[in-house]
């Protein structure tokens, strides 16, 4: 096993790392039946024990030969930031010693002014992040490791715990690269859509990337209809270049090819995130070719103005540079929409609370500005 396949410790497995299939095969193995599986994921996933001990309906011998083989509990609640009705934040303890931290989105009013019934979770996929998107929290101190199947989909119950909601909507937008973390990520999205698991709708769970190409593809063929955004953020190299390291890798070029090859197996419009940046890629000129590049691949455009993060110097555009980027877009016929963040005043950008936690215990380094 890889350094960052896993977590340390504790030696036991998570029984949320497995799938029916796993647990058919490790009962069968076992020399029991496979209909114990079933038995096994209701207890998880619906009747949400905390504990085998709890799962009455298993032999008590069983539950105990279980006990000594898995574990259930891989995340510790820490804190809460954000008031109850609004979006709010909180930060787990992994089993090693390691942070994550994970968002909750309330049901809002739309533009239409209805209630709407989402309730959304922004879950993380690694502790830090290799990637170093200059906007971002959670590239300052780097990467650690990578998160398990059991702690991403164990963010989810852990924060319908917290609220005492039921989560319809997910967001991989937290901490981390999903794509970089592909085996965990499809194991954890299997769980998330399967009736046996968490049972959420495949057209509500959204994945955002950097934009790593091959593993854009790898993850098209992933047979459940899924939805995909694209942290974009400039129109052309050089531009995207300046914010998006991960481009001198895969330009736009590759980067569009792979989305291509996303349209041919999935019918749900890719979203284009684009965060507007003073002076840096707020130009009318990116706003024209991003329409472009959108018309393409009948992308719809998320334009977020840049929020302050502690160590970093940009700044977020006035509204009216805003509103006419949007409108160039707009103008062109694509589906746009113009945001302020949710969670703007929580910290909300993924990685921050971590930061601040890990650097407090002298787990981590104070980081050092990003961009000198
Ligand atoms: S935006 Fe995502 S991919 Fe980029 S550094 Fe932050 S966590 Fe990593």
């Amino acid at each position: 096993m890889s350094a960052t396949d896993n977590t340390d410790s504790p030696i036991t497995q998570s029984l949320l790392n497995l799938s029916k299939d796993d647990l058919e095969q490790y009962f069968v193995a076992a020399g029991g039946k496979s209909y114990r599986a079933k038995q096994v994921l209701e207890w998880i996933y619906q009747q949400r024990v905390d504990g085998i001990d709890e799962m009455s309906n298993l032999p008590s011998s069983m539950r105990e030969h279980m006990e000594k083989e898995f574990h259930m509990n891989d995340l510790q609640h820490v804190e809460t930031k954000g008031a109850d009705d609004t979006t709010r934040k909180f930060l787990f303890r992994l089993n090693d010693g390691r942070y994550v931290e994970t968002v909750f989105i309330p049901a809002s009013k739309g533009l239409n002014g209805k209630q709407s019934s989402r309730k959304t979770i922004c879950v993380s996929s690694q502790v830090g992040c290799a990637f170093g998107c200059k906007f971002c929290a959670s590239g300052l101190a780097g990467f650690t490791r990578n998160l398990t199947a059991a702690e991403i989909v164990g963010q989810m119950l852990a924060v319908e715990k917290q609220t005492g909601e039921s989560i319809n909507n997910i967001v991989f937008m937290g901490m981390g690269e999903p794509l970089a973390n592909i085996k965990n990520l499809i194991k954890a999205l299997e769980i998330i859509t399967s009736h046996w698991g968490l049972n959420i709708g495949a057209r509500s769970v959204t994945v955002s990337t950097s934009g790593l190409a091959p593993q854009i593809k790898e993850l098209a063929e992933f047979p459940v209809p899924i939805r995909l955004a694209i942290s974009l953020h400039g129109a052309t190299d050089d531009v995207r270049d300046l914010i998006m390291p991960v481009n001198k890798k895969w330009p736009i070029k590759e980067l569009f090819d792979s989305l291509h090859q996303w349209r041919l197996h999935k019918k749900q419009k890719i979203s284009l995130e684009y965060i507007l940046i003073e002076g840096v890629n707020d130009d009318l000129n990116q706003a024209a070719i991003l329409a472009k590049r959108a018309k393409g691949i009948n992308a719809k455009v998320n334009l977020i103005p840049y929020n302050t993060v502690d160590g970093l110097d940009w700044k977020r555009p006035s509204s009216d540079v805003c509103y006419a980027f949007r409108d160039v877009i707009a103008d062109a016929g694509i589906n746009t929409t113009l945001r302020l963040e949710k969670g703007h005043d929580i910290n909300a950008a993924c990685g921050q609370l971590r930061l601040k936690k890990e650097t407090a215990e002298g787990i981590i380094e104070a980081p050092a500005k990003a961009r000198q």
